[in-house]
Parts: C-alpha cells; sequence; structure tokens
C-alpha cells in the first residue's frame, strides 16, 4: 500500500482525491511577513476553514500547507482546521525557504552540520512536527507528521544556507521516501536544484519542482521534464506578472511533449490579498473554480485534467523509499 502522510495519519495515496500541491493556510509570523508586510500573516483558523469549505465545495480533498520550518508555521492551529474541517486531508512540510527570509548567518541552518540538520527533518517526518516551528532549543513534538519536505534556492543562485538545506533535504528524503517540493524564484535554478538532488542520489520521482511556470520557456520545462522530475504548476490570476494563458499553454505543450504524467497543479495563495476569507483575491478553489474549467474549454482532456490533479499528486506524495 503507498500512504500519503496526513497531519492526522497516514492514508491510502489512492484516498487524496484532488489536490492542491502548494498552499498556505496558517502562517502566525516569520521572516516573510517581517520583509514583506502583513499581507503574508495568516493567523486565522476561522478564514483557513472558510478557504478549505470553498475548496471542498469545488471538488478538492487534499491541500499540501508548504510553509516550513521556521517560518510562521504552527501545527496546533493546524491540527484545529483540520478539527473544524474533518472531510479534508492536510499534509504539512519540513523544510525550508530560500535564504534571503531568513537570518543567513545566525539561523541554526548555518550553525548545525549537514547531517545534524538532516536528523531535525527526518525527526518531524517520522516523531512529529515542532510545536515551537524549531525557532528555539526547546522542541516539543506535535502527533502530527510532516508528509514532505521543502527547499528553496534565490534568484539566479544558490547561497551557502540553500546549498545545505538542499543537501539535507536530499539524506531526509532518502531516508524516508518523501517528496522533495520546492521553491524556485521566478522559475530560476530549477536545473541546479535537480542536478544537486541527483547527484546526492535523490531519485527523479521525488522531485518536485515549484514555480517554474514564472519562466514560462517550453524548452527549459521540456528540459527539466526530459530528467523525470515533475512540476508545481502553480500561482494563477497574477495578471500584473503575467497571465494565466502562460500557464495554460505551458501545460499544453508538455501535455503534447508526453509529460501529463509530471504535472500537478497549485494555488499558492499565500496572502491575505489572494485569500477570499481575508475579504479579497481569489481564493483556495481558484484552480478548481476557474482554471480547470478554462483548461476544459482550451481543449484538454479529462484524462490529463484526473492526471493533474489526482493521479500525479497520489503517486508523487506517497512516501517511496
Ligand atoms: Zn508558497
Amino acid at each position: 500500500m503507498s500512504v500519503i502522510r496526513t497531519i492526522l495519519g497516514d492514508i491510502d495515496a489512492s484516498e487524496a482525491g484532488v489536490v492542491d500541491s502548494h498552499e498556505h493556510l496558517i502562517r502566525i509570523g516569520g521572516g516573510e511577513v517581517i520583509k514583506e508586510g502583513e499581507d503574508y500573516r495568516l493567523p486565522s483558523v476561522e478564514a483557513a476553514a472558510e478557504e478549505c469549505e470553498r475548496f471542498i465545495q469545488y471538488g478538492g480533498k487534499t491541500v499540501v500547507e508548504m510553509t516550513p520550518a521556521s517560518l510562521g508555521r504552527d501545527i496546533v492551529k493546524m491540527l484545529e482546521l483540520n478539527a473544524r474541517v474533518p472531510n479534508i486531508h492536510l499534509i504539512q512540510t519540513t523544510g525550508f525557504q530560500f535564504s534571503g527570509v531568513y537570518d543567513e548567518t545566525c539561523h541554526w541552518v548555518m550553525r548545525y552540520s549537514v547531517n545534524q540538520i538532516a536528523d531535525l527533518l527526518i525527526a518531524e517526518i517520522e516523531e512529529g512536527i515542532d510545536e515551537h516551528d524549531y525557532m528555539g532549543p526547546i522542541v516539543k513534538r506535535s502527533k502530527a507528521k510532516a508528509g514532505c519536505i521543502k527547499i528553496g534556492t534565490s534568484y539566479g543562485f544558490i547561497t551557502e544556507f540553500e546549498e545545505k538545506a538542499i543537501q539535507a533535504a536530499a539524506i531526509a528524503s532518502i531516508e524516508t521516501g518523501a517528496l522533495l517540493n520546492t521553491h524556485t524564484s521566478r522559475g530560476t535554478m530549477a536545473m541546479e536544484q535537480v542536478d544537486r538532488f541527483l547527484s546526492f542520489g535523490v531519485r527523479p520521482d521525488r522531485i518536485m519542482l515549484g514555480h517554474v511556470q514564472k519562466n514560462p520557456d517550453p524548452w527549459y520545462h521540456k528540459k527539466l521534464a526530459s530528467r523525470g522530475v515533475s512540476f508545481s504548476y502553480d500561482g494563477g490570476y497574477r495578471v500584473k506578472y503575467w497571465p494565466d494563458s502562460d500557464r495554460a499553454d505551458l501545460i499544453k505543450q508538455l501535455i503534447a511533449a508526453g509529460y501529463q504524467k509530471q504535472i500537478t497543479l497549485a494555488t499558492d495563495s499565500g496572502k491575505k490579498s489572494y485569500l477570499k476569507a481575508y475579504g479579497a483575491g481569489t481564493g483556495i478553489d481558484y484552480d478548481l473554480s476557474v482554471f480547470v474549467p478554462r483548461l476544459r474549454e482550451e481543449g484538454v482532456s479529462e484524462e490529463a485534467i484526473e492526471d493533474m490533479l489526482v493521479n500525479n499528486p497520489a503517486r508523487l506524495f506517497a512516501l517511496e523509499k
């Protein structure tokens, strides 16, 4: 049996249903809030519940919460959320964002060895997520475990912090079978992430690249796909940066090139201004209520949509050693 690790325990991968492969439901503070502002703070369990209910109304079943360690993650609130919305599966990540949202000289990633960092990631997957979000010396493990591992890289380069995080995440993924779900800054350094993970012995099917649609160059995407890795195509309705047609065209081209099994969809609406429950925005239902109907209208097959929403995430988020 292939299992997916949700915060309430392991489920059979076939139970995951329609998956949003990258979202933010709760972020109580942290580097993004400090650096980018209050728009990034998502403190309300009630608002998250409202977003989840709307996602379910449109056929959604599983949300991957991609707020990583030491960045405002709150597993206690996530469990409260799941108690309020029992008919949703929530997967919480461990790992790290790109280094610019941390103190890049004093953070424990810079002080601990790669193996010590890897052990902390493995412990969140196998024992439980720290209720204190790995923000201090006292660790209090929740009964909820992490279900995937995040790493991030900067725009056009990889910092020393990120190199260590990548190595530690690779070790933890090989040890636990958990999927590596990445942040690229505007789609850059995706190839370099893949190079590093493969050189550390990670299987390509344990790698899901995030935000690469922000660099919607089909040649680049096909080169990446040819290495066997998958994509989380996220961030719809960001029209001041790019139109939704970029993501739709990319999906159609990748499907035509034979990479339908390597695509998942995600909303990544991790700001108040992207969430209906905070009085604005598009909401975590956007792909299901707007973008997928658009794909249908543009001729994307039901089989491909089923792969992107259901079959591919079920296979990728399953723990596979
Ligand atoms: Zn995100």
